[in-house]
């Protein structure tokens, strides 16, 4: 009797978000955290508000040390408008959500933005 193969359904790693007080001088982070089996694996993006009166949006470029999922890119915007939050990656255009956006959304649940 013919078995079907088994059926894999990728889980992704679950991710965390914290606010990073950056050095005197400098912008805070955002940390992010991806939950690996092998292991944390952290990226950070320094946080500035974008003026406009729009809606709120913020600019996250990349830390020294953070490739992320897309090395060619090295800042993004996230945009919330009307609660909706979106992203100028190829993650969040393609998906409709990123970590980028998540991690703001966060750290402004959390009354840290
Ligand atoms: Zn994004």
């Amino acid at each position: 009797m013919p078995t079907s193969p088994a059926t894999r359904s990728r889980v992704k790693p679950r991710l965390s978000f914290r606010l990073v007080p950056g050095l005197p001088g400098e912008k805070p982070l955002l940390e992010v955290c991806e939950h690996k089996k092998k292991g944390p694996v952290f990226a950070w993006y320094y946080l500035s508000p974008l003026g406009g009166a729009y809606a709120p949006a913020w600019a996250l470029t990349k830390s020294a040390c953070t490739d992320g999922t897309d090395p060619t890119e090295r800042s993004y915007e996230v945009l919330c408008e009307g609660g909706v939050y979106s992203c100028t990656c190829k993650g969040s255009v393609r998906h409709g959500h990123c970590r980028h956006a998540s991690g703001v959304e966060q750290l402004r649940k959390d009354g840290l933005l």
